[in-house]
């Protein structure tokens, strides 16, 4: 059987829609034949994504996305194949969670100063999920209709200089690809062209991460266009780093990131697979 690998997508378990089941459905229905489930900063949804995959005849890879600092920034981490009960890798997530939570407190109190209230509607989101997220707050203010969208939400709000902007300190790259490299994954750099570096910045970002045992990147995404798969590829190439790809699926509604979307890699690069045992 051909396989097709989409190793970057969410769950309800943190900012997606889906639950893990039908998201392994629309996997299988994509043709995926190995899929990562990598919720933000929690591995709630992994137990129920492998009982699905079994049943619908896709592979799963055990995933999470770790927010990180590095010089002031937000990157993300994308750990894979990893153990979702290494202590370090459980100490770090445990960690991420309560930060979140209390960013969420902060936000609650900082949008009351500002005149609105979103407590309830954020929670009713939540249900007892407990990996509060922007995009939780982003849809609280659509239904209130402070905003139309996500994205008039994320222009107005939640963003530095915005009501309900909290700036965070996550921790570092070497804590993060530690507790990856512990649990037995691998460890990615996420959608490298979010960040809006220059090219000096993110081969900087890309050493201090070797550095920190952070040995791949993702190439192709969902939003990654050929040039810029050609440039990372060199960049891969250079830093001697496994390649990953993955479309960074949240919602059904979000048509510019499917499911399945990104486009397989280059031949002449190391998938991240390899390093899979
Ligand atoms: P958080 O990790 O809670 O700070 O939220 C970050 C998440 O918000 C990202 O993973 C995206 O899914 C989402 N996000 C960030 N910026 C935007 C935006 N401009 N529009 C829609 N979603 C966004
Ligand atoms: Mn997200
Ligand atoms: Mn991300
Ligand atoms: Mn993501």
């Amino acid at each position: 059987m051909d396989t097709k690998y989409d190793l970057h997508s969410h769950s309800y378990y943190s900012d997606g829609d889906l639950s893990p089941e039908q998201l392994v459905i629309k996997a299988a229905e994509a043709q995926i034949s190995h899929l990562a489930l990598t919720d933000h900063d929690t591995v709630e949804g992994l137990n129920e994504a492998r009982l699905a995959a079994s049943k619908h005849g896709v592979e799963l890879i055990n995933g999470v996305e770790l927010s990180c600092t590095w010089e002031n920034q937000l990157v993300h981490i994308v750990g894979l194949n990893i153990s979702s009960s290494d202590p370090l890798l459980r100490a770090i997530i445990e960690q991420n969670k309560r930060r979140r939570l209390n960013r969420a407190e902060a936000m609650f109190e900082d949008f009351e100063q500002n005149g609105i209230e979103l407590r309830d509607s954020v929670q009713e989101l939540l249900v007892d999920r407990c990996v509060p997220t922007r995009p939780h707050f982003a849809e609280a203010l659509i239904n209130q209709g402070y905003a139309k969208d996500k994205k008039q939400a994320f222009k107005r709000f939640l963003v530095r200089g915005k009501p309900g902007y909290i700036p965070m300190l996550w921790p570092n790259l070497n804590e993060v690809g530690k507790a990856i490299v512990a649990s037995g994954g691998v460890a990615v750099l996420a959608h490298p062209m979010r960040y809006k570096l220059t090219r000096t910045k993110l081969c900087r970002l890309i050493a201090d991460m070797v550095s920190a045992g952070i040995k791949g990147m993702e190439i192709s995404t969902a939003s990654t266009d050929r040039q810029q798969v050609i440039m990372l590829s060199k960049l891969a190439e250079q830093f001697n780093l496994y390649s990953s790809l993955g479309s960074d699926f949240h919602s059904e509604h979000q048509p510019w990131a499917r499911l399945g979307q990104a486009a397989p890699l280059p031949k002449t690069l190391t998938p991240v697979w390899e390093a899979f045992n």
